[in-house]
């Protein structure tokens, strides 16, 4: 029986599997038991001075009304600006880039705004958690590609596992690349038979990319937006947000660029989620997006030296540790130090070593997949990572 107030859990049935994050929990067992948090992915220091300084000077010259609904005319301009000054991509600020609150909501208005319920959505795993339910509200079903490590530490997928899950009702795929939790980058060629695909049967793309800047310089690859690859301009929508290139994940603005026909199907969507978000710091971020390269790629060194530290820590500790291409994470085998479950291995561990990391499996289909891996995040000042990796010491 549906209606009326009649006890038991008012959720909707769709939603019931997603029940508390996992950050949440660890994130209390951080807390709780005082351990170094390598686990939510967010950086420990503030963004560029100019971009904090734009935002406070907003605050104060009156930017605090409702801005336009495809965000501030400013912003869009950095917005296409950036794409093409980094990869050559060209959008009209005026119709092909939309301001959504983070990347999150540009996801999840482009999966309500293009699928019908009983669509089917490509995507890899592991996957980020708002992939799966962002799916399940617009009632569309994941048809999940797996992405194990291999001999050499990077992850792969099985080119024949990638095309048994397009079918007659795929609507969609949904790439992230760079990767979370797994830090892999996508290679061209890899990228090649994702297009290939979308061109097969008809598909959109939808591309997660907001780590477009956290690529190291002993990856596979540089970043290739999926969108600059022939034949797929105009069935991308290349999704990007201001959180994790300029440290300020607290922010949440984010954008979609593509053909006016997908954006506006976004904005159609996404007016009724959040309207317009964050005014005055939407003239900071476009002051970010605009800063010289040399703040770019200070960012990736700074970050890649991060990693370099936490990843010898990690392999001293006697964690078997995988290639970490780009992103804020590492990935780990547990089973050389005996470890056979991760959740298990990651809710002992605070006590056991004084670090919270998170376990891969819970954002894998195939849990089995990723039952013996488990994600650090290196977004840490030096200091705090060399107090990880003294606590982890054996
Ligand atoms: C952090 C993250 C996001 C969320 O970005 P927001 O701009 O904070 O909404 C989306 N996708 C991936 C893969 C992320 O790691």
């Amino acid at each position: 029986m549906t209606g009326g107030v009649s006890g038991g859990d008012p959720l909707v049935e769709r939603m019931r599997p997603f029940g508390t994050t996992i950050f949440a929990t660890m994130s209390a067992l951080a807390v709780k038991t005082g351990a170094v948090n390598l686990g939510q992915g967010f950086p420990d220091t503030d963004g560029p001075t100019e971009m904090l300084d734009a935002a406070a000077a907003a605050l104060r010259a009156g930017f605090n009304q409702y801005p336009p609904g495809p965000g501030m005319p400013v912003l869009r301009e950095a917005v296409a600006a950036h794409q093409r000054r980094f990869w050559g991509l060209e959008y009209d600020p005026d119709g092909e880039v939309v301001v959504t609150a983070g990347a999150t909501e540009a996801i999840a208005a482009a999966i309500l705004a293009l699928c019908e319920p009983g669509d089917e959505v490509v995507c890899f795993e592991p996957y980020y958690d708002s992939y799966a339910a962002s799916i399940a509200l617009a009632r569309a079903t994941r048809r999940p590609v797996t992405l194990r490590p291999g001999p050499d530490g990077r992850y792969a997928f099985d080119p024949d596992q990638l095309r048994a899950a397009f079918g007659p009702r795929t609507r969609l795929v949904l790439l992230n690349s760079p990767h979370n939790p797994t830090g892999k980058v996508f290679t061209r060629d890899e990228l090649q038979l994702v297009a290939d695909l979308c061109q097969e049967f008809g598909a959109y793309a939808v591309t997660d990319e907001v780590y477009e800047h956290l690529v190291f310089d002993d990856a596979g690859s540089p970043h290739v937006p999926l969108a600059s690859l022939p034949g797929m301009r105009e069935r991308t929508l290349r999704i990007s947000s201001a959180g994790k290139t300029f440290s300020c994940t607290g922010w949440k603005i984010g954008w979609a660029s593509g053909p006016a026909s997908l954006v506006s199907a976004v904005l159609r969507v996404k007016q009724f989620l959040t309207f317009v978000n964050a005014g005055p710091l939407q003239p900071a971020v476009a002051v970010a997006l605009n800063l010289p390269d040399a703040y770019f790629t200070g960012f990736t060194t700074g970050l890649q030296s991060q990693r370099d530290q936490l990843r010898a820590g990690l392999a001293d500790a006697g964690f078997g540790v995988l290639q970490a291409e780009g992103t804020y994470f590492i990935t780990t085998d547990i089973r050389p130090l005996g470890g056979t479950d991760g959740v298990e291995f990651c809710l002992g561990l605070p006590e056991r070593s004084g670090v919270v990391a998170i376990p891969s499996q819970v954002f894998y289909d195939d849990k089995d997949a990723g039952r013996h891996l488990i994600r650090f995040a290196f977004c840490k000042r030096p200091e705090v990572i060399a107090d990880a990796v003294t606590r982890l010491k054996p």
